[in-house]
């Protein structure tokens, strides 16, 4: 059976078509620029890449383009091959702790939760009704980076602010990246060649974005971001947990309002504020490499705050099997995992230098008597955004 994952956001749209329950890849891309008069249209399959630079006004049009060109190049003999469409959605709030089959009602929810996610739910939605207008007899499964956190106990998920912020707006922790801290617990299960519900792991999801999630028994009892994708560790350009108050000094002192500095934790911050160089960690480990003090910092103060997050998530678990790195930094920058383990000292965890010099692959970097278990492990959101298709549309 065949199934799409597609991930929309609001000028583009990604897409992979899986062979299930093979969890192989058809064909694969992305839609950039939708919108513009230079969108960009690339699609891989097998070894082959095409690429095309023409004008897309909408989703739907992007979609259509897509179907029309499964057909010409003959991936797929008919639209009906496609026997489900599996969408990620950013903010399904505290409706939904699983994925769900997309109804009038479903969008009515993820509408009703889109305060909360102005720049990503209006756009999954888009994506949504794009390929419900293009194929409107085929079951549609939202997945929400949400659902995974939902399992989080009050004392987790509540701020210590009035309480009417959380039953009046829904002011609390949610968490994000969900589908990958899923995803990555369950391999990491088999890793370790336990059942899920006998493990106690840390995700460590550093990309661009990042977070950490503590997971018991293959449920998240806590995670680093919160009300938004903001809080927690630094990030490439997210300055991760700050004082609030900073926000109120700032905006005084340089005249600036709210949305502003808001707008400079989440896009001046992090990686690229510390380092006033680059939100990209390459170009923050060539700095480190010609002793650039400023990107030293930046990348030294991510480690710091990852390493304390792991200790708060050690006692929070009550032990922990294995430390788990994934997503772009977690899988490539074995500097940044070095960073990490040096200051996990105190709970016997000891890397394997040689084995830290693995990108991309699945294997176990800790040494042979590391008390802890560090593993790197590639996310895969679009093969459980599949699987979660499929459960449900069965
Ligand atoms: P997101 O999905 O949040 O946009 P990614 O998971 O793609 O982010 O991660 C992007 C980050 O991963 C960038 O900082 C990039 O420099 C880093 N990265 C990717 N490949 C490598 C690599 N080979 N070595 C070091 N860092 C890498």
């Amino acid at each position: 059976m065949k199934v799409m994952a597609v991930n929309a956001g609001s000028s583009s749209l990604k897409f992979q078509l899986l062979d299930m329950p093979s969890e192989m890849v058809i064909v694969s891309g992305v839609v950039e620029r939708i919108g513009l008069n230079d969108s960009i249209f690339t699609i891989k399959f097998g070894d082959k890449k095409n690429k095309e630079i023409t004008s897309i006004p909408t989703h739907n049009v992007a979609v259509n383009m897509l179907l029309d060109k499964l057909l010409n190049l003959n991936i797929l003999k008919s639209l009906d091959e496609i026997e489900g469409v599996g969408h990620r959605v950013v903010h399904g709030g505290e409706y939904f702790s699983d994925s769900v089959v997309i109804t009038d009602e479903v969008v009515d929810a993820i509408n009703k939760v889109s305060d909360l996610a102005p720049l990503h739910n209006p756009a999954n939605l888009t994506g949504i009704k794009a390929f419900q207008e293009a194929l409107p007899n085929i079951k549609a499964v939202a997945v929400f980076d949400t659902a995974f956190h939902q399992t989080m106990d009050q004392v987790t998920y509540m701020y210590s602010v009035p309480y009417e912020w959380y039953t009046k707006y829904g002011v609390r922790k949610y968490g994000f990246h969900g589908t990958s801290h899923k995803y990555v617990s369950l391999r990491a299960a088999d890793m370790l060649n336990k059942k899920i519900e006998d493990t106690k792991v840390i995700i460590c999801h550093i990309g661009n974005g990042a977070s950490l999630c503590a997971v018991n028994g293959g449920k998240s009892i806590d995670t680093s971001m919160g009300f938004t994708p903001l809080s927690g560790i630094p990030m490439g350009t997210r300055s991760g947990d700050i004082d609030p108050a900073i926000v109120q000094f700032i905006s005084q002192k340089e005249n600036k309002n709210l949305d502003e500095v808001i707008d400079e934790l989440n896009k001046k911050s992090g990686y690229l504020g510390l380092s006033g160089l680059s939100s990209d960690s390459r170009d923050l480990w060539e700095a480190v490499e010609r002793g650039d003090k400023k990107s030293i910092l930046a990348v030294e103060k991510q480690g710091k705050m990852i390493a304390d997050y792991i200790g708060a998530y050690y006692l929070a678990l009550g032990g922990c099997d294995a430390i788990c790195f994934t997503a772009g930094i977690g899988e490539n920058a074995g500097e940044t995992r070095k960073l990490v383990a040096d200051r996990l000292g105190a709970l016997g965890v000891k890397l394997d230098f040689e084995k830290n010099l693995t990108r991309g692959e699945e294997t176990v970097i800790s040494t042979e008597d590391s008390k802890i278990k560090l593993l790197l492990i590639p996310t895969n959101e679009e093969v459980m955004i599949a699987r979660d298709t499929v459960r449900l549309i069965k």
